[in-house]
């Protein structure tokens, strides 16, 4: 989607520190990281957030989730990870493409919102 930052992201019109990639999905660091470890993975193709899925998503997303637990034992997160997707404005998207947070490296307690 034009002026998209993370669409530009998966076509490599800007720059980003890759971590995985397979045919419908790319996963990459986050530049602003808020722990140790934080990761974003991405559908190639373009969706708003969470709230616009549809049936026609369910065999995209099920697809991250399992590149969510390969890049989990590929980065060595055998201590445990969280997975974030911000949606609309009271959950702080910022970036309107969805998008999972993979968090880890550090004991993040059981709160969920600060
Ligand atoms: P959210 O607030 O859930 O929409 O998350 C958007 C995330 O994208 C934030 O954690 C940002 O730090 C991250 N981000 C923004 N620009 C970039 C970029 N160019 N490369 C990597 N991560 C980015
Ligand atoms: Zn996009």
């Amino acid at each position: 989607m034009d002026g998209c930052l993370f669409c530009k992201i998966v076509c490599g019109e800007i720059p980003s520190a890759k971590v995985f990639e397979d045919e419908v999905s790319y996963a990459f660091r986050d530049i602003n990281p808020q722990a140790p470890v934080h990761i974003l993975i991405v559908p190639k193709k373009h969706i708003d957030s969470c709230a616009v899925l549809d049936g026609a998503d369910e065999a995209l997303v099920g697809r991250i989730f399992t590149n969510i637990a390969k890049i989990a034992k590929d980065e060595g997160l055998d201590k445990g990870f969280r997975v974030i997707s911000n949606s609309g404005d009271d959950a702080g998207q910022t970036v309107h493409h969805l998008h999972f947070h993979i968090l880890a490296g550090k004991n993040m307690g059981e709160g969920l919102v600060p």
